[in-house]
């Protein structure tokens, strides 16, 4: 049996980055500066020169840099937020956790984003956010969902929020995700394009008070030690993740080279097979934290890659609207077609930057002798 290859390797990136991140592990140790401190800040300047953004906000994670920015901006019970029903549930869940009503729109068939036809029609004067996925790292395309938001809501300011947690470095018209939408909220979690060793996420915004709010808010409602402001929460960015992070973040830019390279290979490499291949805007350039292709087969496909040893996956099965937990909102099937429609055919191939041509060569042929 030859060796498995999984959906992402972590091992296989720590191996190249060792010396460098047990530095900073130990580094933290030593200077036993566990909450905050100089880690965090360093951390969140380097992040926001990464995404050109003027503001960083470390916090604990990609559901709580949702949740803080929408806390931020006001919203609260009463209140709608348009976004996605193909995503991670996380999304929607920040919505439900600040008390608000989470409307789904429709995505578009090529690239799986947030229709922004969808969303004029969604618009009520109850709007108060609009949360756009980068799904699989593909930019939605913002300028047009914020021209159909701003019309729909003749003129009436409401904020655009981005979904980053799986778009690190990933552009729309040259421009980073994180500086697009009025505030964009990352996740570390392990597995993303920047990962932390445990749950980390950050906030960037060019918006100085929403980044001060957001601040405030992830410690406690405290500028100082015993002076508390406001009602806030324990969601900081831990030091050590900061430190590993601030490890990892020069091999990012990198790391997303080689998701591209292993991107396009893959679609020269299945060019031709009734497999649906990823579509690219012209305006968007990828981070490709996913490569995901659709076949009627799927179910199949999927349990014959896996018998060989290849770790795919799916993302995601059920559309957050049909979800058991979001029963209450009185969505059926059908309600949705193009969210369903992906969700019953969507494949996840292994894509991780250590990934061998070799390796993804195993891939390929698995899905060409599937296909016959
Ligand atoms: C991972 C993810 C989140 C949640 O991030 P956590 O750091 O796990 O809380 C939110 N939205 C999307 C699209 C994600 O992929």
């Amino acid at each position: 049996m030859p060796a498995k290859i999984p959906l992402v390797d972590l091992a296989a990136q720590y191996a190249t980055i060792q010396a460098e991140v047990d530095q900073a592990i130990r580094r933290v140790l030593e200077t036993t500066r566990f909450i905050m401190g100089p880690e965090v800040q360093a951390f969140e300047e380097a992040f926001a020169a990464f995404c050109r953004a003027q503001h960083c906000v470390g916090v604990s994670s990609g559901t709580s840099a949702l949740e803080l920015t929408l806390r931020a901006l006001g919203v609260g019970p009463g209140d709608q937020v348009i976004t996605v029903a193909h995503t991670f549930i996380a999304t929607a869940e920040a919505i439900s956790a600040v008390g608000a009503t989470p409307v789904f729109v429709d995505i578009q068939p090529d690239s799986y984003n947030m229709d922004p036809a969808q969303v004029a029609q969604a618009v009520t004067p109850r709007t108060q956010a609009v949360i756009p996925v980068h799904i699989y790292g593909q930019p939605a395309d913002i300028p047009a969902i914020r021209a159909a938001v701003q019309a729909a809501g003749n003129g009436r300011a409401i904020p655009i929020i981005e979904d980053a947690a799986q778009a690190h470095g990933a552009t729309w018209q040259g421009q980073m995700t994180g500086v697009l939408g009025d505030a964009a909220c990352f996740s570390f979690y392990p597995g993303k394009n920047l990962g932390a060793y445990g749950d980390a996420g950050a906030v960037t915004t060019n918006d100085p008070r929403l980044a001060e709010q957001i601040r405030l808010l992830r410690n406690h409602g405290r500028r100082s030690k015993y002076l508390h402001e406001v009602k806030g929460f324990g969601q900081r960015l831990d030091a050590l993740q900061a430190a590993i992070l601030g490890a990892k973040l020069p091999h990012l830019a990198g790391w997303t080279d080689a998701r591209r390279r292993l991107a396009a290979r893959y679609s020269q490499l299945l060019q031709g097979s009734e497999l649906t291949l990823p579509r690219v805007a012209p305006e968007a350039d990828p981070a490709w934290h996913l490569y995901v292709v659709r076949t009627p087969a799927r179910d199949e496909l999927l349990a014959h890659l896996h018998m060989e040893g290849i770790g795919a996956g799916i993302h995601y099965p059920i559309p957050l609207h049909l979800q058991p937990a979001y029963q209450d909102l009185g969505y059926q099937p059908g309600d949705l077609p193009v969210s369903e429609a992906v969700a019953e055919s969507c494949l996840s191939l292994p894509l991780y930057p250590e990934m061998t041509e070799e390796q993804q060569d195993r891939v390929v042929a698995a899905i060409h002798a599937f296909l016959g």
